[in-house]
């Protein structure tokens, strides 16, 4: 048997009529930038998270680095965020030239810990950024508290975590801008890059939908200089079609994480995800904390199971931020868990029999220690 990470066919196969007629319709008109499908890929995910603008852009990075523009913040400005995430958290404030600085992570949630996060702002903190991790949302009760009562902005990282809630409430509705991302490994992907800001402020959406063309308005006169970051129009088609699976998606991974947890609740050695009571996770990844992970992550990878570790080197250690003069021991939380968290595969379209084949393998590894 094989275990893929994700299985892109079993995702693709009931839906690639329907997609391929979506596609057919782009091809028929050629509209191929800003082309109508665009706009009803917006205003579908608009109503689904419950927010009043949507924006398309190009990918999920650009959909950060757009927050940040749009909030007008660069050189000199610091945003707080987390140093467990994948890297296009931290370059996005990068890249604005503003400082990226980092808070430790809950060690239970992998999320940012409110109680560090508001011991590290400093008189140049303009806006925090939480990720939400894996497809759980961050407490965003008390992120919230804490930039209301400093009055930092808020931009969601929510390329892992979308239609996941805190208190019921959307991911995305919390904070000033929210970002998406539809890179194919994504709970929502694409069949390429892109990606979308959310946002409930008629004046912060105006801004960005101008900072995706160059900060362009009207035609050719430029107040900021923007990006040519625009959500194509074939990504916008096939998404528009698989917006209607994805509720679907995340109950079927919801279920999977359920079979696990019971399966996996006897071994000592490993640690299966916690999830606040707050909170409704879509699982964009199912994570392990393990004793011995690599030699598990060999163990699975010679019984073709993918697995992937997410992630091995916390941003706070990357050799492109070594100016922010950050340390080793700086993130003890962050650190440890990188050595030791195991991501398996989680898609919806997992099947009993490869579900039951993953578990084996895992008690088969663990099982000669007792
Ligand atoms: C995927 C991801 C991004 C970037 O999205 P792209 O569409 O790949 O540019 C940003 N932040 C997090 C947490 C991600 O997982």
């Amino acid at each position: 048997m094989k275990v893929p990470l994700l299985d892109l066919h079993a995702q693709y196969d009931p839906l690639m009529p329907q997609i391929r007629q979506a596609l057919e319709r782009v091809l028929t008109d050629h509209h191929y930038i800003m082309g109508p499908q665009v706009k009803e890929l917006e205003d579908k995910m608009a109503a689904y998270l419950g927010i009043k603008h949507a924006i398309g852009c190009a990918s999920g990075t650009d959909a950060l680095v757009l927050a940040v523009k749009a909030l007008g913040i660069g050189e000199g400005d610091e945003v707080l965020t987390t140093p467990f995430t994948f890297f296009a958290t931290a370059s996005s404030i990068w890249r604005n030239h503003a400082t990226p600085r980092f808070a430790d992570i809950d060690p239970r949630s992998f999320n940012l810990d409110p109680d560090k996060l508001e011991a590290a702002i400093t008189p140049r903190t303009k806006a925090i950024m939480p990720v939400h991790l894996f497809g759980q949302s961050c407490d965003m009760t008390h992120i919230m508290e804490i930039a209301q009562k400093l009055g930092l902005a808020v931009i969601e990282d929510n390329a892992q975590g979308i239609g996941c809630t805190w208190n019921g409430r959307m991911s995305c509705s919390f904070g000033d801008i929210g970002t998406l991302s539809f890179f194919p490994s994504k709970n929502l992907g694409a069949m390429g890059d892109a990606g979308m800001c959310l946002t409930n402020s008629d004046e912060l959406a105006a801004k960005l939908r101008q900072l995706r063309v160059h900060g362009e308005n009207p035609k050719y006169y430029h107040k900021w200089v923007g990006l040519n970051s625009r959500l194509d129009t074939l990504q916008a088609a096939i998404l528009n079609v698989k917006l209607d699976a994805l509720a679907a998606w995340s109950k079927a991974r919801r279920a999977n994480a359920a079979f696990y947890n019971e399966h996996l609740a006897d071994i000592p050695q490993i640690r299966t995800p916690f999830i606040a009571p707050e909170a409704v996770s879509i699982y964009n990844q199912y994570t392990l904390v393990c004793e011995d992970r690599d030699g598990l992550l060999q163990h699975l990878q010679a019984r073709e199971i993918g697995c992937a570790i997410y992630y091995p080197l916390p941003l706070h250690l990357q050799e492109c931020f070594a100016s922010l003069g950050y340390r080793k021991g700086d993130f003890p939380i962050a650190e440890q868990l990188s050595g030791q968290v195991l991501s398996i595969p989680i898609y919806p379209e997992l099947s009993l029999e490869q579900k039951q084949y993953v578990v084996d393998a895992i008690h088969a590894f663990y099982g000669g220690r007792n």
